[in-house]
């Protein structure tokens, strides 16, 4: 008899409770051997003021202990001082990689495209999911996108790995590297240069916004998709509810040290509490549970039992169709209908089996060791608020300069105004200044600090700045649209 492995539960919020109990019960009735501690996370701790992030020190220890969570979705309060949960366990965890197989279940499930079997590794912990957003004037809000090299180069190499592992045949990324050049273009030439090391993998590009077209339009196309954070959480949801219903996905979230395992979809509070929740994307989240855990054999169970289960058309309301299925059921009548065909496999969908499949997920190389570039600091960007015109602004900056620097030029929104701009451009009251060296000789902090003591004398108050530095020649930054 297998030891049981010690797991952390959380029942959520919304349909949470509702789903997380039929996935239990399913698990029980069909042999796992589970040692459950179960925590309290979400709006419950959020409401009762004992922690703003929605998590006890408690609950954190319990999560350290078992390494492996089990979460039911939770709420997240909109606006306020609240930080996404989620998001917050992700990146303390360390879950870098977030997976979510979007398969079609055609002819049982109604769905536009019956072929549909691909996987999205969506990026988990960068991006603008750092949540680093400042209000920069009046008028302009910002929000920091970062994308990094060692975080690019895991995600894309899980996706490999994960389809040498899976015999999947291709992987595709998406980015928007023609507009965010930098950081987007970071992604897709990591992603190339990973790829490299796969050969026997086809391997391709697609612009976000014509990449996820594809994927509601023509999603056979697709084998696993690799995408930073933001697109990947958007391309996912599409991916589901293209698969016939957001309520059909499950995903897991792994680290090196930890594994949490969910639905795709949220807490559902437009149904909650009525028990007509669909606990499919959550038990196929417990599904990938089991095989990390090395309980294979159950998860395997499991699975095939809940495929016949759609098969013999037992289906919930959201999916229910008078066509196709033969009757509609409530969570507890599709936990039934699944408990009573454990041992039994699908006739027509595919009967998985995951008795090959390594406990613990897969193991990767270590990340590359950093090439070091020469840096050089040759300018510096400052923003400040302004109300005036663009040429007044140049004409009091124009005094606060020496050295070898230069304003050599001034934008809005990302789009030059001065030198030359276009009166058409419409202004806001937040300006970025472009100072750069005058005769590509490097700069020193000192000069910037004594030309922002300058500017401060001026009355001309900035908000921040940013150093322009060349890496070996290469410059750091972008230029400003029609600079
Ligand atoms: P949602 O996924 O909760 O619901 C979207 C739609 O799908 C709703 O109409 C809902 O009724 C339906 N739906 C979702 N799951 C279903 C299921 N199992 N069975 C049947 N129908 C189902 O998305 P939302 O309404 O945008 O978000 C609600 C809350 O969930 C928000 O607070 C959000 O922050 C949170 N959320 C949490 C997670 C998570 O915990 N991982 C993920 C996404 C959203």
């Amino acid at each position: 008899m297998t030891s049981k492995t010690p797991i952390t539960v959380a029942r959520g919020d919304g349909i949470g409770p509702e789903i997380m109990d039929a996935t239990l019960k399913i698990m029980e009735a069909a042999g796992a051997q589970l040692d459950i501690q179960e925590i309290v996370i979400g709006k419950e701790i959020y409401e009762s003021g004992q922690s703003k992030n929605g998590i006890t020190d408690e609950s954190w220890k319990s999560l350290s202990d078992t390494r492996i969570f089990l979460k039911a979705p939770i709420t997240t309060p909109q606006g306020g001082g609240f930080k996404s949960l989620n998001v917050t366990i992700r990146k303390t965890l360390g879950l870098y990689a977030n997976v979510r197989p979007c398969v079609s279940y055609a002819p049982f499930i109604e769905t536009m495209h019956p072929d549909m079997d691909l996987v999205i590794i969506r990026e988990n912990e960068e991006d603008l999911y750092g949540g680093i957003e400042y209000r920069q004037s009046q008028d302009v809000m910002a929000s920091l996108k970062l994308i990094s090299r060692p975080g690019t180069e895991r995600i894309v190499r899980y996706a490999f790995e994960y389809a040498r592992a899976n015999g999947r045949k291709k992987v595709t990324c998406m980015t928007k590297d023609n507009i965010m050049k930098i950081s987007d273009g970071l992604f897709h030439r990591v992603f190339n240069e990973i790829g490299e090391e796969y050969p026997d993998i086809e391997q391709d590009h697609m612009i976000i916004d014509i990449g996820t077209a594809k994927v509601a339009s023509n999603p056979g196309m697709f084998d696993v998709v690799v995408l930073p954070n933001l697109y990947g959480d958007i391309v996912s949801d599409v991916a589901a509810e293209v698969t016939g219903s957001v309520g059909l996905g499950g995903s897991s979230n792994v680290g090196d040290n930890f594994a949490m395992f969910e639905a795709v979809h949220g807490s559902a509070p437009d149904i909650a509490g009525q028990g007509i929740a669909n606990p499919s994307g959550l038990l196929l989240g417990a599904v990938m549970m089991l095989v990390h855990i090395g309980q294979g054999d159950v998860a395997a169970k499991i699975h095939n039992a809940w495929l016949k289960t759609i098969e013999d058309g037992i289906h919930t309301g959201e999916i229910y169709n008078p066509k196709l299925s033969s009757a509609k059921v409530g969570t507890d009548g599709m936990r039934e209908a699944i408990i009573e065909r454990l041992g039994q496999k699908p006739s027509t969908l595919h009967v998985v089996d995951y008795s090959g499949v390594p406990a613990g997920g897969m193991k990767l190389p270590p990340i590359r060791p950093r090439v070091e570039q020469k840096k050089e600091r040759i300018g510096v960007d400052i923003g400040l608020n302004w109300d005036g015109t663009p040429d007044e602004l140049a004409a009091k900056i124009r005094p606060c300069i020496n050295d070898n620097l230069d304003l050599a030029m001034i934008s809005n929104r990302g789009t030059k105004v001065w030198p030359e701009g276009n009166p058409e451009t419409f202004c806001v009251d937040n300006w970025r200044l472009r100072f750069v060296s005058k005769d590509d000789t490097p700069i020193k902090t000192s000069q910037v600090i004594a030309l922002m003591d300058r500017l401060n004398k001026a009355d001309l108050n900035f908000t921040k700045s940013v150093m322009l530095n060349n890496f070996d020649g290469v410059p750091g930054f972008t230029v400003a649209q029609g600079e």
